[in-house]
């Protein structure tokens, strides 16, 4: 299907999730797209975001598994060894795999590939190199870019775009913020054996998730992380040729080896010709876009990080497809950002789906909690002191469960099943009359009998 005289039907700049889902949708479709990506495809997901930091949350946990084992009968002499260079080689390894699978799966679709920085001369044209394509419908899916604040100093701290590429491993590092990113990478670290410090500017961590779980996380992680709340950065020098002085607000200061900055993103939205096109960007450099994942120019969208709604692959997979069905299928679907399942591979890892017990409260009347804190079987003989907590929010005018959380191993994996019973619409008498799987974690979700 041939829509126009332009050389493209969609032109899509960006080669993470949401720009390569929508484009990968749209040349199904039968429309010619071209699409652009000046670093690596796969985006911030494949390339420095989820899929590495999960590979290195799973060689972390090896050493809270080793130790759980000797419970078990598990004898290790001499005790194991953490080589990093092992661990970033096959890492990289994977992740040029992934790279390539993204290439093909692309160029198979009949997606035609630049791998180049493209930027847009006016609303249906894009230039690449000394070359100009025009195109119809144009979307943007840059993304987004680690965010540190000014201090003096700040060329001596690194962000997320660079952990994954460290050539050693440092023995000391602060982790500055208390979000996402922060929480996961201590407990990568501290699992690898790197003595680490997290700050957070805020009184507690992972500010809008349920703050009964995160406190109860809070309390797991400082077994092996020093925690700073209220504490601040003001400024870094290097201390000798390996360690760097950090001063804090309060006038206290410390040494690490490494200061990694995990204080959110920005959207990658600048120096590529949208203002200049007329394209309107909020004060936080975000793309502004309708219902429709439309801009204030009527054949420019944006998905993804880019609009800053909510930063997660599966959203900005789910606003691709949604805009590629839309302006080449029958798509009339709206993006529907309820009930919007989210993890956090903190160990233990900790995921919910549905609203927090302060947002439940606003938004319904009448709110029955129940709660569960326990120790999981594994740890009986593990003798690992780490306690779980799951929690089920209730609206008790509909029975409709509002808010399911957990804390505890493998949280993510049961939250997405309880993430559909929840979408479906179910009610707490549906979990009671679900049977249990004896003996599991996950069975507390269906015996929880008595609200608190
Ligand atoms: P988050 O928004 O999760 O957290 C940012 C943290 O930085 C907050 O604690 C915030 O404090 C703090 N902060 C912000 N500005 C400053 C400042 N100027 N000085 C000191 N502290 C500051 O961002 P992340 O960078 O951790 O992650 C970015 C996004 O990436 C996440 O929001 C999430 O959407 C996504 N992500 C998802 C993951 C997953 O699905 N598992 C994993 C990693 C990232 P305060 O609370 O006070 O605002």
């Amino acid at each position: 299907m041939q829509l126009t005289e332009f050389d493209y039907d969609l032109f899509v700049i960006g080669g993470g999730s949401g720009g390569v889902r929508a484009s990968r949708i749209a040349a199904e479709l039968g429309v010619r797209v071209g699409l652009a990506e000046e670093r690596y495809l796969g985006g911030t997901c494949v390339n420095v975001g989820c899929v590495p930091k999960k590979l290195f949350s799973y060689a972390a946990h090896y050493a809270q598994d080793f130790e759980d084992a000797k419970g078990y009968g598990w004898e290790f002499a001499p005790p194991p060894r953490f080589n990093w260079k092992t661990l970033h080689t096959n890492k990289n390894y994977e992740i040029a795999r992934l790279n390539d699978i993204y290439l093909s799966m692309l160029q198979q679709a009949g997606v035609q590939v630049f791998q180049k920085r493209a930027t847009l001369v006016d609303k249906n044209t894009i230039a690449i190199d000394n070359r100009t394509y025009t195109a119809k419908e144009i979307l943007i899916a840059t993304g987004g870019w680690p965010f540190v604040p000014d201090f003096p100093g700040k060329e001596h701290s690194i962000s997320s775009n660079e952990i994954f590429s460290l050539d050693d491993l440092p023995s000391s590092i602060l982790i500055v913020g208390g979000g996402y990113i922060s929480v996961e990478f201590a407990g990568i670290f501290t699992g690898l054996g790197v003595k680490t410090t997290l700050i957070s500017r805020n009184e507690r961590l992972l500010r809008g998730f349920d703050s009964e779980l995160t406190a109860s996380f809070t309390v797991e992680l400082e077994k092996t992380v020093t925690l700073r709340l209220r504490t601040q950065v003001a400024r870094i020098q290097k201390k000798n040729a390996t360690e760097l002085s950090i001063h804090f607000d309060d006038g206290s200061a410390m040494t690490a080896e490494a200061v990694m900055f995990a204080t959110g993103r920005k959207a990658n939205s600048r120096n590529m010709g949208l203002e200049k096109v007329g394209v309107a960007l909020a004060d936080n450099g975000a793309i502004i876009v309708d219902n429709d994942f439309t801009t204030s120019i009527p054949n420019i969208h944006a998905v993804g990080d880019v609009i800053n709604r909510i930063a997660l692959t599966p959203v900005a997979l789910a606003e691709g497809q949604i805009l590629a069905q839309r302006l080449f299928g029958s798509g009339k679907k709206k993006m529907n950002y309820e009930n919007i399942p989210t993890a956090v591979f903190c160990h233990p890892n900790l995921a919910c789906v549905g609203l927090d017990e302060e947002s439940a409260h606003e938004r319904y009347a009448n709110i029955a909690v129940y709660r569960s804190r326990f120790t999981p079987l594994r740890h009986t003989l593990s003798g690992n002191t780490e306690k779980y907590f799951l929690k089920l929010l209730v609206d008790t005018t509909t029975d409709k469960i509002v808010g399911a959380h957990m804390l505890g191993s493998d949280a993510g994996e049961i939250i997405q099943g309880l993430a559909i019973a929840i979408t479906a619409g179910a009610t707490k008498a549906d979990f009671d009359a679900t049977l249990g799987i004896h003996p599991t974690v996950a069975e507390e979700f269906v015996t929880m009998r008595t609200p608190s």
